[in-house]
């Protein structure tokens, strides 16, 4: 089998071949620092650690850059709002991210650079489409001519002809929709508005849009040609429309040839929104008694690019699924050995676009076949991709007269008295524990 991951540039599951032999360049377009992310920026996060994982599974060395955006609209309003300098702001926010993609157990990228470091790389490129004469000067601020960009709209199946009026428009604004699809701002000159938000620059006194920031920190690592860029659906457009324009009117090069796109999580059925009181981020999660590797958990239970429900009932599915895991887990010995064939199996699923629900099934039945060999290190090898946590036990304390319950329920069957210990299960699971029945015995858990 061949790694297929769906490409939103061609529109099609392709075959996983890097530019440059076994490594991996990737970029994932990081959290902007104005709040805590929310649980559908870290499913984002999560899903580009997945397939960073199974990349290194399948032994490519891989470079990831993730970025931080510490300067844009959103940043400089909010900061302005609650009376504290840029730095001072985002710097809460950075701590925050930090601690949650730890506690998501999302590995560090090797690279994590601001966007308030790399202003001279920005300006570089904008000088170069000045020079070129893809950007031009305004009173407000250096725009890039989607015009003289033959190919853009290429990522987003963008016309630009049809949009007459639009064309020759231009927007300052970081995000605006396909309905306004303009000129983009690369460089902002200087406003009140701004504060003490501004660096003086060859191409003027101001500041970078949010486009050209990605551009800039993503080639300066990765070089002017790389391997995959991630970021959720709606960054499609314009966000990675307008890098793509920007780093191949500058360099005349490809700029990246996988551009995976992680689908959005709904909370109810409905968009998350603080308006609409159903928002949630990780430590609202943690508040109401579940784990971050729960929600972890939950995540894999849906295929990155399809959209997935959140609900309440949904993460204590998984909740109750993701401790009998580790339960039934915490009774296998070792045997030394690796099953080929559940790997193959595992590796089957994740080679289809990252299949993780169907590489969960795969785990389950390997837990769950009685005559496996090799079961303990092929669950911990397929870990190292899921990075749930499977082999780590805490300490979970079962009150003795549940145990006595279960000591009962394996006694009757032993004596085959099925409806006997079905009656048990029951009984337990009122009591909030759940049991399974495994080569070992059977093993208790809460629910
Ligand atoms: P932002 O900080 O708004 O740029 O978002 C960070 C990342 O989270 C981006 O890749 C977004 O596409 C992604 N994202 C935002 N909201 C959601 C959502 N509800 N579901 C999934 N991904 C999301
Ligand atoms: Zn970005």
């Amino acid at each position: 089998m061949n790694l297929k991951l769906y490409n939103t540039l061609t529109r099609k599951k392709e075959i996983f071949k890097p530019i440059n032999k076994n490594n991996v360049g990737m970029y994932v377009c990081g959290p902007t620092i104005y709040n805590y992310v929310h649980i559908g920026n870290l499913r984002a996060y999560t899903f580009a650690d997945i397939l960073k994982r199974y990349l290194k599974f399948k032994n490519y060395r891989v470079k990831e850059v993730m970025n931080l955006t510490d300067v844009d609209d959103k940043t400089i309003r909010d900061s302005q709002k609650q009376g504290k300098s840029l730095k001072e702001f985002t710097k809460e926010y950075e701590k925050g991210f930090l601690e949650d993609i730890k506690n998501m157990n999302i590995e560090m990228p090797e690279v994590m650079p601001t966007a308030t470091e790399h202003i001279k790389e920005m300006v570089e490129i904008v000088k170069n489409l000045l020079k070129k004469k893809i950007a031009y000067k305004t009173n407000d601020g250096i725009y890039f001519s989607i015009k003289k960009f033959k190919k853009y709209g290429k990522l987003s199946k963008t016309k630009i002809k049809k949009l007459k009026a639009g064309a020759s428009e231009r927007m300052l604004k970081d995000e605006y929709d396909k309905d306004n699809v303009n000129d983009f701002a690369l460089w902002k000159f200087y406003t009140k508005e701004d504060g003490d938000v501004f660096w003086d620059t060859e191409i003027g006194k101001g500041r970078p849009g949010w486009h050209i920031e990605c551009s800039a920190m993503s080639m300066k690592y990765l070089g002017q040609s790389f391997d995959i860029h991630t970021g959720g659906t709606d960054l499609i457009f314009p966000h990675h429309e307008n890098e793509i324009a920007q780093s191949e009117a500058h360099t005349g090069k490809k700029f990246v040839k996988y551009w995976l796109h992680n689908e959005w999580i709904l909370v109810d059925g409905r968009k998350m929104s603080k308006s609409l009181g159903n928002f949630y981020n990780l430590r609202d999660i943690i508040e109401k008694d579940y784990s971050a590797m729960e929600l972890r958990y939950f995540y894999l239970t849906k295929i990155y690019n399809q959209k997935l429900n959140f609900t309440w009932m949904g993460l204590k599915a998984s909740k109750i699924s993701y401790q009998r895991l580790k339960n039934i887990i915490s009774t296998i010995k070792d045997d030394k050995k690796i099953n080929k064939k559940y790997i193959s199996e595992f590796e089957d699923a994740m080679e289809d676009n990252l299949n993780t629900p169907k590489a969960l099934q795969v785990l389950w039945r390997l837990v769950r076949d009685e005559k496996a060999i090799g079961k303990l290190r092929t669950i911990k090898k397929i870990d190292e991709v899921f990075g749930l946590k499977l082999l780590e036990t805490e300490e979970i304390k079962i009150p003795t007269d549940i145990l006595e319950i279960v000591k009962e329920r394996e006694v009757a069957r032993a004596k085959k008295n099925w409806k006997k210990a079905d009656a048990l299960r029951e009984v337990l699971k009122k009591e909030g524990y759940a049991v399974d029945d495994t080569d070992k015995g059977s093993v208790v858990g809460k629910l």
